[in-house]
């Protein structure tokens, strides 16, 4: 079996991407299946690298060689070796393929891709495409949380047409119901891109223009102090929960530089807490996955206050999966290490696909 490994993308989150797709690309050699890597440029070309073999000795001495990998390299978006493709080319007729799609934020985590694998018809891991779209948006996960009467904090979400039109209504609306400081989101990113956190009415105004700039719709949410605490769902309709992990992090406002450049974050795995909280955060996240029709994996992300206040921040179907990531050592603190982890994923792919034939 060829596992076709799909990285980089055009989204914010390219370089995140090409670190989680060494990483995962490692643990499925370590399986003995060959990797396809097709590697998507910032500018949405498709590029196939030459096919990796799985090892031909003993999986420990598996490392990938510079040359294995120049082609997804630290210098994202240059292909040493690659023939652009055109992206239905990854279905080759009579072979049997598994696709991985490591690809972050929009255009890869938010349904996407999944439906364009759906209509190619080839097994994929992960979220399908009503899951990966629920999750990706700010705005629909909320309201399906929401229903699901798990907690979160106060918020409010409007678009571009309405904030054109009546910013002076909105702002009072917000300051209506809301306590700064304030979070403002696009509904649609990831890897805190375009989100500002705001104290007064001015950098409000200012804060929704540059999250319009990712996005036509906004979520604008009450601030809370709180530890972030986060778990991994991995299941189809088995899901199951793993270990609650807790963020010890210098700064309050958790932004891209410092998660995945600075690396300043450390994970407390299990997280220190009462064990009736950590249970409750655990059967949030199994309602969390539900609510959006989660299958393969998620991460999901709570704020959890000094007074063990529980609330939902949100979900990631397709979390960072770098050797320092949260979603693998939380499966590997629960007993799970990255090899096998992968490989459950592949058969939960192949499960989601059979059942659905
Ligand atoms: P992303 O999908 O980009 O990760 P998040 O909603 O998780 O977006 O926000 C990124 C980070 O911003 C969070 O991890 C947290 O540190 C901070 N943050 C977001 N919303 C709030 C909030 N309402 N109160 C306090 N901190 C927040
Ligand atoms: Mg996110
Ligand atoms: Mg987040």
């Amino acid at each position: 079996m060829k596992i076709t490994l799909l990285y980089g993308g055009q989204s914010a989150e390219h370089d995140i991407s090409i670190i989680s797709a060494h990483s995962i690309c490692q643990a499925i050699m370590y399986n003995y299946y060959q990797v396809q890597p097709i590697y998507i440029t910032k500018t949405g070309q498709w590029l196939k690298a030459p096919l990796l073999e799985g090892p031909s000795t003993s999986p420990e001495q598996l490392t990938l060689t510079a040359g294995d990998t120049a082609h997804w390299a630290s210098a994202p978006g240059e292909v040493s070796s690659g023939v652009v493709i055109n992206p239905g080319e990854i279905k080759v007729e009579g072979e049997e393929t598994i696709v991985f799609p490591v690809l972050h934020g929009p255009n890869g985590e938010d349904g996407t891709i999944q439906g364009f694998l759906e209509v190619l018809g080839l097994p994929y891991v992960g979220a399908g495409v009503t899951a990966s779209a629920n999750g990706m948006d700010k705005i629909i996960s909320k309201r399906l949380f929401d229903n699901s009467n798990i907690p979160q904090v106060p918020y409010e979400a409007f678009d571009k047409r309405e904030w054109r039109e009546s910013s002076e209504e909105l702002i009072q609306k917000c300051e209506g119901s809301l306590l700064y400081p304030l979070f403002v989101k696009p509904a649609n990113m990831g890897s805190s891109v375009g989100i500002s956190k705001v104290s007064d009415r001015q950098e409000l105004a200012e804060a929704i223009e540059v999250a319009l700039k990712y996005d036509r719709r906004i979520v604008v949410e009450q601030g809370i102090t709180a530890d972030e605490c986060e778990v991994a769902v991995l299941g189809n309709d088995d899901a199951h929960v793993s270990e609650v992990g807790k963020l010890l992090k210098e700064s309050e406002f958790y932004d891209y530089e410092e998660k995945y450049i600075n690396n300043q974050v450390i994970m407390q795995i299990p997280a220190d807490l009462p064990e009736a909280v950590a249970e409750k955060i655990q059967d949030y996240a199994l309602k969390a996955y539900r609510a959006i029709d989660g299958s393969g994996l998620s991460r999901v992300d709570f704020f959890v206050t000094s007074s063990y206040d529980v609330y939902i921040n949100e979900i990631n179907t397709m979390p960072g999966f770098t050797p320092y990531s949260m979603y693998p050592n939380l499966w590997k603190a629960t007993g799970l290490n990255t090899r096998d982890l992968i490989e459950e994923l592949l058969q939960l792919a192949l499960r989601r696909f059979n059942a659905k034939q």
